[in-house]
């Protein structure tokens, strides 16, 4: 536990701009980490940001990070060499053994299309073990995709369909207009042996959800990646409390039933 409390000091290894507000960097593997926990990375002189584990690979781990405030814009700032402190990991992830000899459908919109990214390469990983897999992701814009370099793998393996909700469809493009509710709620999806992991804004997850109840799922299918104001990473602080659930330990990744709709609290 100390050891996952106490930063350590490590070099950006890569760095790629993903989008003008989005940037993903590559840092060497602190500790043991599974698709949907998550790191606390710190800029010295500008403070600390939980950040989702966005890989799965041995030696190094990804982090994509949209430049929303002081640390975000600091951290996606940095050059590869550049020193930065991380802590962790945090959390609880998907339940992946859980889902072995099952279907996956991954939802995500924005840059909670990053939480789900470990989650894909999990599964590439350890292709053999789960059965059909789903992705739909959504964005505003073309300019707003990240992964595309990672989407052209995607496509060849999995069932993959992107809604952008403020482009207008033209024909030939590999995207659909609108959102990516809209998306789901016209296709006919297999309830039986599924798991749904959802991460993205949260009027966008409850509106998911809505619809993927209406179609049979039940609670229990349902796991979404909850993103929380957040300090201390460890219950202490109680910032992330929600339904008298901490994020940063009962989650960030919660099965539906334990925390219901989000509310504007
Ligand atoms: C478990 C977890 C995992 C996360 N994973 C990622 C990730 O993979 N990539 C990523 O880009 N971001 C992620 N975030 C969000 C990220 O931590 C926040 O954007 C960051 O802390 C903002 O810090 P800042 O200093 O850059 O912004 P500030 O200057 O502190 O704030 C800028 C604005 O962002 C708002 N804000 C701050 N924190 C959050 C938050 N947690 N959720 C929503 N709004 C917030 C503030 O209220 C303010 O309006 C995650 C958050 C949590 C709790």
């Amino acid at each position: 536990m100390i050891q996952t409390l106490v930063p350590r000091k490590v070099k950006v290894l890569h760095r790629f701009r993903e989008t003008p507000d989005i940037v993903s960097l590559t840092l060497p593997k602190v500790g043991t980490c599974v698709p949907g926990q998550f790191y606390q990375l710190s800029v010295l002189g500008y403070g600390e940001a939980p950040i989702s584990v966005a890989s799965y690979t041995t030696k190094t781990v990804q982090f994509t990070i949209r430049q929303a405030g002081t640390v975000t814009n600091a951290l996606a700032n940095l050059k590869k060499g550049d020193t930065l402190y991380i802590r962790g990991p945090y959390g609880k992830g998907y339940p992946l053994k859980e889902y072995e000899g099952k279907n996956i459908i991954l939802i995500g919109a924005g840059c909670g299309v990053a939480t789900l990214r470990g989650v894909i390469d999990y599964i590439i990983h350890h292709r053999h073990k789960y059965n059909d897999v789903f992705l739909f992701f959504g964005y505003r814009n073309v300019n707003d995709i990240i992964f595309k370099k990672e989407a052209v793998q995607w496509k060849e393996v999995f069932n993959f369909k992107t809604a952008l909700s403020k482009e207008k469809s033209t024909t030939c493009h590999d995207w659909t207009s609108g959102h990516i509710t809209e998306v789901i709620e016209g296709l006919k999806l297999r309830t039986k042996n599924t798991g749904v992991f959802i991460c993205g804004p949260p009027r966008m997850i409850n509106d998911t959800v809505a619809i993927l109840k209406k179609k049979g799922f039940t609670d229990e299918q349902l796991y979404l990646s909850t993103e929380r104001l957040m300090y201390c990473g460890i219950g202490m602080c109680c910032h992330c409390m929600i339904r008298g659930k901490f994020t940063c330990k009962d989650g960030p990744v919660f099965r539906f039933d334990e925390i219901g709709y989000f509310k504007n609290d």
